[in-house]
């Protein structure tokens, strides 16, 4: 054999080992136990939840999701996404949960499966300083701005009206809160933890907020999984642990500088 016949073989040699290597190495889910790394789905334009910092996906959601998803023994993978693309790849089982502050309603618990709460919220009304609204009637007449597709939404529609002309609808927090700093609307409703944040990281953006618990009601947010996931219960039971063994205390602490009221997330 010359010594091309020679290198050719020990190439084709190294493929196959390489090739009888990797199916061992199954990824899936597999007889032996082994788990498959999990899918999982974010938008990281909502501080301090879910945000890029040099470029990672980090925040509270993220912290939350690696104690659940230890406690659970999987591996994962995060996938930063649109808003819109996260629910649809959650929808069509893409992706095999979603973290991003995502509020349980009974709108979204009719297409997925959601977790138990483990987040408290409200929404906010930001807007430029003086502005003088004191409580979410105030917005009626304004230009307000919202995310799409969110809870804050429904909560801005409300007062406004569905699709009310006087409603700009954004694709993330982020360009709603941009439009308020440039001053094509004149409001944002979002929720109660993002508008403190937002404000806390912009002195100089002379916006202000409020709150205003007779217009906004509390919700919770949830880890949203496809319908009928095999991996709620065990997610549900990670999560349950992870706030009963302090996982989750010591998480919130780190983010939110106070304790947690437990009660409110479990009762
Ligand atoms: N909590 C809101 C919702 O679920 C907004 C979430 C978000 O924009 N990431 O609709």
């Amino acid at each position: 054999m010359n010594k091309w016949l020679t290198a050719l073989s020990v190439i084709l040699l190294a493929m196959v080992l390489a090739a009888c290597g990797s199916s061992d190495n199954t990824e899936n889910g597999n007889a032996d136990g082994d788990q498959k790394t999990l899918k999982v789905a974010t938008e990281s334009n909502f501080m301090p939840f879910s945000y890029q910092s040099k470029g990672e996906v980090v925040g509270f959601d993220m912290d939350i999701l690696e104690a659940v998803m230890a406690e659970a023994g999987y591996e994962y993978e995060v996938e930063n996404l649109s808003w819109e693309a996260m629910l649809i790849s959650v929808e069509q089982q893409d992706s095999d949960l979603a973290m991003a502050g995502i509020t349980i309603n009974e709108k979204r618990q009719e297409m997925y499966d959601l977790s138990s709460p483990y987040f408290e919220s409200t929404h906010k009304v930001v807007f430029p300083e003086g502005e003088g609204i004191t409580s979410g009637e105030d917005i009626k007449d304004l230009k307000v701005g919202v995310q799409a597709g969110t809870t804050g939404e429904e909560a801005a529609e409300k007062i406004l009206g569905k699709n009310a002309n006087n409603l700009s609808k954004y694709d993330s927090n982020t360009l709603a809160l941009m439009a308020l700093q440039s001053g094509d609307i004149e409001a944002v409703v979002t929720d109660n933890v993002v508008a403190d944040e937002y404000i806390a990281n912009n002195p100089d953006a002379a916006v202000e907020m409020i709150e205003d618990p007779e217009t906004f009601e509390s919700e919770f947010y949830g880890i949203l999984l496809p319908k009928d996931s095999e991996l709620t219960d065990e997610v549900n039971e990670a999560l349950a642990t992870v706030i009963e063994d302090g996982r989750y205390a010591e998480i919130y602490e780190e983010w939110f500088g106070v304790e947690p009221n437990i009660e409110a997330i479990t009762q």
